[in-house]
């Protein structure tokens, strides 16, 4: 079983937080449309059983058609939907809590620092009987800077380790980026913005092109270490060197 699975509905966000796991404040703003995802999202669940979606981005909330996109993703597959989400439209629209609720089956509310709610106000716009799932004030647990993404070939081929067992805070956080699917967003933004493709796959640790690619291979590629967790520091710096 698969867990879940990371999409985003757009690549861009509103907020500028320096420790973005995904990357937003470096990329280009973009609009997805469920269909770039259905079918290898159905392809993985096929193999695999996919237990869950996590529609995020950058900031879902800014697609044109959010409403669209996540019944046409709830309608390709039997896997739970969550939502996730930096909040900033629950002053606005505090409604939409309760009506997003409907269309999906978790909705997370994450506060960053660009939020200008204080706890209890995010509390009063996002909580009660029809709230959201999870409120997280990522604001109270300070910032871990930016990933170290400074790094050589020679420090890869030192420090690369493939017996050693695959050890992260982000493990089994999937990401589906293009077509392909990435142990993490981390290793996604490396192949597709910062290193490109043909130095991840020279060490046959890129990502796994689900169109062309067989259930064997999918199965081989999910025990794989990626090379981004060589200067990632949330998995790393934590495991690899024990
Ligand atoms: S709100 Fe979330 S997606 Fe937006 S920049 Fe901050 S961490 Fe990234």
């Amino acid at each position: 079983m698969i867990g879940h699975i990371d999409i985003h509905a757009v690549e861009h966000c509103n907020y500028h937080c320096r420790d973005c796991g995904h990357f937003s404040p470096h990329k280009t703003a973009q609009v997805h449309q469920a269909a770039d995802f259905i079918p290898d999202l159905q392809a993985v669940h096929n193999w695999a059983e996919l237990a869950e979606v996590c529609v995020l981005g950058g900031e879902p909330f800014l697609h044109p058609e959010l409403r669209a996109f996540l019944r046409d993703i709830r309608n390709a597959g039997d896997w739970r939907i969550r939502l996730v989400t930096n909040g900033f439209w629950g002053e606005g629209h505090p409604e939409w809590v309760r009506e997003y609720k409907q269309i999906v089956d978790t909705l997370q509310v994450c506060l960053h620092g660009e939020t200008r709610l204080t706890w209890p106000e995010a509390q009063s716009v996002f909580c009660g009987a029809h709230g959201a799932d999870e409120l997280w004030d990522k604001r109270q647990e300070g910032s871990g800077g930016w990933l170290p993404l400074l790094f050589s070939e020679t420090d890869l081929g030192d420090r690369f380790d493939p017996s050693h067992p695959y050890l992260c805070s982000w493990r089994e956080c999937y990401a589906l980026h293009e077509g392909t699917l990435y142990h993490c967003a981390v290793q996604a933004y490396s192949e597709q913005h910062l290193v490109g493709r043909a130095f991840w796959a020279a060490r046959n640790t890129d990502g796994f092109h689900v169109a062309t690619g067989t259930k064997e291979q999918f199965e081989q590629w999910l025990g794989r270490h990626s090379a981004a967790c060589h200067f990632c520091r949330t998995g790393y710096e934590g495991h690899l060197q024990e």
